[in-house]
């Protein structure tokens, strides 16, 4: 049979970096065996689930470049892909009356007291919480047909099989066993009707032909009811694979703490789709060789569960901000500027920053969104300079928020000047011959102005005449007049792009500040 797998998530909230490695496993896996992936909205508990979480979890899965075969999105032979939906449409009540007949599910009366009750009884007798039988496990059919005709609420919980092994087989863990008694028996329908996860993601997994269940190792603890509950039908069951946990650096388990989570702010970051998803890809798996820059087809051609560790995946952002270095230094420019441009304008990209608090001094996303903003307008003002510009900065930058603030000094009328540089190199005594004469050349020297070796030669120049033994002298008190700062990218090929106008502009203001 076929691969198919399911990316079911709950959206009640952001769409987090461990939902994305979740989809992504899946959506790599279905590619690699040219198997089909479903979108399905497991949205049972109504007062925790929100529509724009759901459009959120589509939109930014397709931002990465997750796309689904099914979906409530796009439809597909399983229709409909809500489970609210589904419930509506009958589609569990004839399992679960089935599971009742065949004895693996039973109705349960206990009220909320009662089992708080049984609850503190546990905790006192330093016993596991949970409902383990009660009153209703081993109940008569009378006293259920009497609890029923009072009207009692009730639940249908499943019968856990009692003084048994239940084992799975995990594809990364291997084999992995519970003694049943430790189970409790879990509510499968609620006192409103409603399935709960444990049952309607079972029953949709097998009217769905899922073949792999792969999901995070929090769900592995419920995997014993699960199984139990394919058995209970009679049901095949499908391939558990429980991938290992997303921890930071530290060892502990991704929060806040350790940065971003939610997968849209990194997109406000400036990190690009491609880069993200190799970097995703490589938390808790790996191709069997030490490759890490890998393109979307190298790692669907390598991606199988074989490659998924059980020991916990590293989150180390240090990683990604090189792969994205890397992906922007691999860009066709042109295709860069358009990335850029969308980037920008991007409504949640400004938003971003202009919410962000920082609590790195060293960070100031006001100062970054001016940056951004500027960068947007010289972009439609001038494509031509912006994509010289450009280039120049995709040697150097990380990320496309970078940009903003290291392309800055460019677009500025004339450019903000760091008074540390301004001091440490405007006091010699050729400084002020020195920009005199590049002065001097703009309009006769630099006529042109495009060849980074009109600069080069004419620096050399002034070095051998005013006979400077080093460059340093005559490089570094240019380029602070320039850019305003101590370092850029090389002198000679940003003197080139700003070309003779603006650099006799700037160097006129750099005089002025020499007296
Ligand atoms: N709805 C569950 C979640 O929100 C799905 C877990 C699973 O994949 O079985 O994560």
């Amino acid at each position: 049979m076929s691969v198919r797998v399911r990316f079911a998530p709950s959206p009640t909230g952001m769409l987090h970096v461990g939902a994305l490695r979740d989809a992504l496993f899946k959506s790599l896996f279905a590619r690699h065996h040219h198997g089909v992936l479903i979108l399905r909205i497991e949205d049972t508990d109504r007062t925790r689930y929100s529509p724009e979480s759901e459009a959120e979890f589509i939109s930014t899965l397709k931002w990465v470049g997750i796309e689904f075969d099914e979906g409530p999105h796009i439809g597909g032979p399983n229709a409909p892909y809500r489970q609210s939906e589904r419930k509506e449409a009958g589609v569990y009540q004839p399992w679960i009356e089935k599971l009742m007949s065949l004895g693996h599910a039973y109705k349960a009366f206990d009220t909320p007291q009662e089992l708080e009750e049984m609850r503190e009884i546990q905790t006192i007798n330093k016993q596991s919480t949970g409902y383990y039988g009660g009153v209703w496990r081993d109940a008569t059919a009378e006293q259920v047909a009497a609890a029923e005709a009072e009207g009692k609420p009730y639940v249908i919980r499943q019968r856990i099989p009692r003084d048994i092994t239940i084992s799975i087989h995990d594809a990364v863990r291997g084999r992995v066993e519970w003694d049943s008694n430790t189970i409790d028996d879990p509510v499968l329908i609620k006192a409103d009707g409603m399935p709960t996860y444990h049952f309607a993601s079972m029953v949709d997994d097998h009217l769905m032909d899922i073949t792999h269940i792969i999901r995070g190792e929090e769900w592995l603890s419920s995997a014993p009811k699960h199984a139990a509950l394919f058995d209970a039908f009679g049901w095949n069951r499908p391939v558990f694979v429980h991938c290992p946990l997303i921890v930071g650096l530290d060892g502990k388990k991704l929060s806040k703490r350790h940065g971003a989570t939610r997968v849209l702010d990194y997109a406000a970051q400036g990190f690009m789709a491609g880069p993200l998803k190799n970097f995703i890809a490589l938390i808790g798996w790996s191709p069997g060789d030490d490759r890490e820059a890998m393109s979307e087809q190298e790692l669907v051609d390598a991606f199988d569960i074989s490659g998924v560790q059980p020991s916990p995946g590293k989150f180390d952002f240090e990683k990604l901000k090189w792969l994205n270095g890397l992906a922007i230094r691999a860009m066709e420019p042109f295709a860069l500027l358009d990335e850029i441009t969308d980037y920008l304008r991007t409504p949640y990209t400004l938003d971003y920053f202009n919410q962000l608090v920082s609590d790195d001094p060293k960070v100031d996303p006001k100062k970054i969104e001016k940056a951004l903003l500027d960068l947007d307008r010289a972009i439609e003002k001038d494509k031509p300079y912006a994509l010289e510009v450009i280039k120049l900065e995709q040697q150097r930058v990380q990320t496309l928020a970078d940009f903003g603030e290291a392309c800055a000094f460019f677009f500025a009328e004339l450019p903000e000047m760091d008074p540390k540089a301004v001091e440490k190199w405007f006091g010699q005594a050729h400084v002020g011959q020195l920009f005199d004469t590049l002065i001097a050349g703009c309009g006769t020297t630099f006529i042109d102005g495009s060849d980074p070796v009109d600069y080069e030669n004419a620096l050399k120049e002034f070095q051998v005449t005013h006979q400077i033994e080093k460059l340093g002298p005559i490089v570094h008190p240019t380029r602070v007049a320039l850019t305003g700062k101590p370092t850029g990218p090389g002198l000679f090929e940003l003197m080139a792009v700003l070309g003779p106008a603006r650099i006799k502009a700037r160097l006129l203001r750099a005089k002025e500040m020499l007296k």
